[in-house]
């Protein structure tokens, strides 16, 4: 009978950790080729998300909300 479980938990398990990749996982890699003026490029590697900052570092949250682009 576990056996009957194990997809379904297994399934569970990957998709929590999937998630947790997403908000956790950002990896934010710097263009500088890609900068405007004062404001730094950054591009996500984890989820793809670009996003533009103006202070040292790169950005604090995952941008990829913002930009209504569906996996
Ligand atoms: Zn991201």
């Amino acid at each position: 009978m576990v056996l009957l479980f194990a997809p379904i938990i297994f399934g569970i398990v990957a998709y929590l950790a999937w998630r947790n990749r997403e908000v956790r996982g950002c990896r934010w890699r710097a263009d500088s080729t890609r900068d405007k003026g004062t404001l730094r490029m950054y591009r996500c590697a984890a989820c793809g998300a670009e996003a533009f900052t103006a202070s040292k570092g790169p950005p604090q949250t995952c941008k990829k909300g913002l930009g209504g682009a569906p996996l």
